[in-house]
């Protein structure tokens, strides 16, 4: 092989990851379907491929990040044997499915594959602030470990291919829980003249004190049970009640909080009235259940 890592696809992130392996000394080879948006990298010393072929052939480790998983399939089409052998870390955003799927192909040509989730934008990328997300391969992470770290904090979360596409778009549920529930607030507290930045600290508190719970209930949704130490389901129903009805009177925005009641009501329904909260998982995974 003629280089350590081979890019392929050149957009924002890509050229941001090609630029983060040319600085910590990495020789690149590089290949993108619109090959013009190599020149800057080539400038700094990575090495143009004529194909995707050729890229690949050129180092044992290819890292690919293009638009989605077909633009993929369209960019990999050619590729035959060139993996053999060789690590494919498959960065371009995707589903679970579209991870195990991609993980069978590449290594029906013997190759190793990580699969990957970038939770960063393209500047970041080359610092510790850059989480990249890695399942699959054991051995492969290990063994490449320091190359992925020069793309910023490499995490290893199992062998599992899926579960890279799985922790990213939980992390996402979990954001945008945030970020909604925060909005909420703020658009009832503007009914009271209150502005978002005098809201915000009080809303930054409550967030924290009530991350600080997940731990302890992720024990009793492990466990499967629910002993109602603090409050139960009943009383949380209560208290959605009395938000729902505020925001009406207000006139603000009450599908979420309607979303919440409507998950404890069915929960109370099947009988949970008495007990704490995180038994509502139920609701969450009634749909595979049922299925
Ligand atoms: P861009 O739109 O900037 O780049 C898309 C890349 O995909 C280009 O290299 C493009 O080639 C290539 N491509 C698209 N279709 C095809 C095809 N049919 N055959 C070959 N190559 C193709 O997107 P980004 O670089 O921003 O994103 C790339 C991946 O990274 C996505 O999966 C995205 O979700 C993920 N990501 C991006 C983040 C960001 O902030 N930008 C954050 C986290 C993840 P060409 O130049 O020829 O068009």
């Amino acid at each position: 092989t003629d280089s350590d890592v081979t890019l392929i696809g050149l957009g924002l992130m890509g050229r941001a990851l090609a630029g983060a392996l040319l600085k910590v000394g990495h020789q690149i080879t590089v290949w993108n379907r619109t090959s013009a948006k190599a020149e800057d990298l080539v400038a700094q010393g990575a090495r143009l491929a004529d194909s995707v072929n050729i890229a690949v052939n050129a180092s044992p480790v290819t890292i690919t990040c293009v638009s989605d998983y077909k633009s993929l399939q369209q960019a990999f089409a050619p590729v035959a044997d060139e993996l053999d052998g060789r690590l494919l870390v498959n960065l371009t955003s995707g589903d679970s499915a579209q991870a195990r799927e991609m993980a069978r192909w590449t290594e029906q040509r013997g190759a190793y594959y990580l699969d990957g989730a970038i939770m960063a934008v393209p500047p970041t990328i080359g610092t510790d602030e850059a989480v990249i997300l890695l399942s699959g391969s054991k051995t492969a992470f290990k063994t490449h470990q320091s190359t992925l770290a020069a793309l910023g904090t490499a995490t290893y979360l199992g062998e599992d291919h899926g579960l890279s596409a799985l922790y990213d778009v939980a992390g996402l549920s979990m954001m945008w829980g945030v970020l909604n529930a925060w909005l909420h607030g703020v658009a009832l507290l503007g009914t009271a003249g209150v502005d978002a930045s005098t809201y915000t600290p009080f809303a930054v508190q409550m967030a924290q004190g009530t991350v600080g719970w997940l731990a302890g209930y992720a024990d009793q949704v492990d466990s499967g049970t629910y002993p109602p130490d603090d409050a139960t389901l009943a009383t949380h129903a209560g208290g959605m009640a009395h938000l729902i009805e505020e925001s009406e009177r207000l006139a603000v925005n009450a599908d979420l909080p309607r979303l919440f009641k409507a998950l404890v009501d069915q929960a109370i329904t099947a009988g949970q009235a008495g007990h704490s909260y995180p038994v509502l998982i139920e609701q969450f995974t009634q749909e595979s259940r049922t299925s």
